[in-house]
């Protein structure tokens, strides 16, 4: 008898002579996906950007994949996550990241907060993804037309009192627009990129992420594109 035949007749011979106790427990712990290991992911901090970059692609051509959505993968990372980049980025609406980096469940692990300010809260947060999850790449994503920066030139402009709060966001983002007022051009614009170059400069500077590689970019509301700050 061919190996495989005898091999399904003692599978069948099996589930013949399994008692109701067996049977019940099969019920009641069905068997795992077929896909029981996430697929694979970027391990280095370069192939970390590589692939950010290259969702990236896909996003602004209107080609993105929304990878990772589907039950299988969710049940896989119910046991255990493997995020491969964190990405410090800006509440808006219009950049969340794992749209902007056409990425899925358990691929990202993002912090955002207005105007990417960092507090106490946000670096405990990325210290968690490189330090507990050794995650390869911290990625600082600025974006055009910030309002949290335009909010904060505005108080900046006018002196007026900072209500609540806020006080803590106009604090973060004021060096870099006091930096960058008497430059040529978009004051905005200025400031925003330099805020995100400062804040990477802050976390790159920390030794509590120097096991990171820590990279700036700019998100293009007009296009959808990122681009590496130098
Ligand atoms: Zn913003």
């Amino acid at each position: 008898m061919p190996s495989n035949r005898r091999a399904l007749l003692a599978a069948a011979t099996t589930a013949l002579t399994a008692t109701p106790a067996v049977l019940a427990a099969t019920a009641a712990h069905p068997p795992p996906p077929r896909h029981t290991h996430p697929p694979p992911h970027p391990t280095t901090a370069r192939a970390a950007l590589a692939e950010l970059l290259a969702g990236n692609r896909r996003y602004a051509a209107g080609r993105s994949r929304h990878p990772h959505e589907e039950r299988a993968r969710r049940q896989v990372l119910a046991a255990e996550q493997h995020p491969f980049a964190v990405v410090v980025g800006c509440i808006d609406s219009r950049v969340p990241p794992e749209l902007v980096f056409d990425q899925g469940l358990g691929d990202l692990l993002c912090t955002r907060t207005a105007g990417q300010v960092l507090d106490k809260a946000v670096l405990g947060s990325i210290q968690y993804g490189v330090a507990e999850l050794r995650i390869p790449l911290v990625l600082v994503l600025g974006h055009e037309r910030c309002g949290a920066v335009a909010a904060t030139l505005e108080y900046l402009r006018t002196g007026a009192p900072v209500p609540g709060h806020l006080a803590l966001l106009v604090d973060g983002i004021a060096p870099a627009a006091l930096r960058t007022r008497t430059a040529r051009g978009d004051w905005a614009d200025h400031t925003a990129r330099a805020h995100t170059v400062r804040v990477r400069d802050a976390i790159r500077a920390d030794p509590a992420f120097a096991s990171a590689e820590v990279a700036a970019a700019w998100f293009d509301l007009d296009t959808g594109r990122v681009a590496l700050l130098p």
